[in-house]
């Protein structure tokens, strides 16, 4: 008897920090992957060890255009292409609208065409400044639409929409995470979120820089912990959104003086100003993904943090600073 065929995932985005890890996963639970990625925020070392893979193929493109792949049938479309830092959708905000929108309207027409599940990276950006704390799923968030950080978080609000919309309507087998502040390897040096800002910082000598007072949190959540939840979503017939994020919660400030104690303890905190709509707090309550998922992250944020900062120092080393390339629309 033939052995039965193998899953076919397509995650879009799949050079970047998540989709090339999302990659990586999928391929050891047995599936084909055909990774698609315009490579304006993603980057091919990040996948260049998967050359060669029988099961893996990559198309370079931008999926706001169509998307044409010659499959008949594929299982699983992961929609994971997107700017995903503040500095990079503030630099990019046009094609950050456009596939949250276009790029959303697309791989879910793809998933329709080829009969398959779809799930939609979304974010706890989809609550803006939280009036709510920690955040549940079923908070509605508190956005400005208008700020400059409203391309990102009305195009992924928009995409949950579209993502609900095809469920209803067409009955299509949907899910959706709300991915909160996630660390790890793959990570660009130089793409402005404060993980690879501070160790960078460190690791280089230069001043750790804060932004306003550093009394606002975050929550870190390490990558292998994120896949995992993800991964588990994908398996289940949960349509509503789930968070997945660490609820370890911190202040930058604190943040700040870790990566000072760990890599540099001659290195200055200096402050500057605190960007445009910048959340005041963010934790996710993931007693859902708890329920649901019987999931749960399980890597210490010291372990974490250690196995990340390894990866930063060999990315120094080698001269591997993660600018983007030049992009003009
Ligand atoms: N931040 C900072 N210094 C930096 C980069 C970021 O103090 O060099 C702060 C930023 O203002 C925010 C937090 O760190 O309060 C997390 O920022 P990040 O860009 O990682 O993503 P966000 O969680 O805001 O989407």
């Amino acid at each position: 008897m033939a052995a039965p065929s193998k899953p076919v995932s397509v995650v879009t985005g799949g050079a970047g920090f998540l989709g090339s890890h999302l990659t990586d996963r999928l391929l050891a639970e047995g599936h084909k992957v055909i990774a698609i990625d315009n490579l304006i925020t993603g980057n091919l070392a990040n996948i260049e060890h998967l050359a060669g893979n029988e099961d893996y193929r990559f198309v370079k493109h931008n999926v706001s255009d169509f998307i044409f792949l010659p499959e008949e049938k594929l299982d699983y479309v992961f929609h994971f292409a997107s700017p995903a830092s503040p500095i990079d959708y503030l630099e990019l905000p046009i094609p950050t609208l456009k596939v949250g929108a276009l790029g959303t309207h697309n791989t879910l027409g793809l998933a329709k065409a080829k009969g398959a599940a779809f799930l939609l990276a979304s974010t706890s950006e989809c609550y803006g400044d939280p009036l709510v704390h920690p955040q549940t799923e079923d908070y509605w968030g508190n956005v400005n639409p208008i700020g400059p950080r409203g391309v990102y978080d009305e195009a992924k609000r928009f995409a949950e929409a579209m993502t609900m919309a095809y469920h209803r309507y067409h009955g299509m087998d949907t899910k959706i995470v709300r991915i909160f502040n996630t660390y790890g390897p793959r990570m660009r040096l130089r793409d402005g979120r404060v993980v690879p800002a501070f160790i960078g910082e460190a690791l280089t000598g230069q001043p750790i820089t804060v932004f306003g007072d550093g009394s606002q949190t975050r929550s870190f959540c390490y990558v292998s912990d994120l896949i995992d939840g993800i991964f588990r979503l994908s398996q289940s017939d949960f349509h509503e959104p789930v968070n997945i994020g660490n609820p370890r919660e911190m202040t930058i400030k604190q943040f700040a003086e870790e990566i000072q104690r760990i890599i540099g303890p001659d290195s200055e905190i200096v402050y500057k100003p605190l960007p445009v709509d910048d959340p005041k707090v963010r934790q996710p309550d993931i007693t859902r993904a708890r329920k649901v998922l019987g999931w749960e992250p399980k890597v210490e944020f010291e372990e974490g943090i250690m196995k990340t900062i390894e990866y930063f120092r060999g990315c120094v080393e080698r001269g591997m600073l993660g600018e983007r390339v030049e992009v003009t629309k």
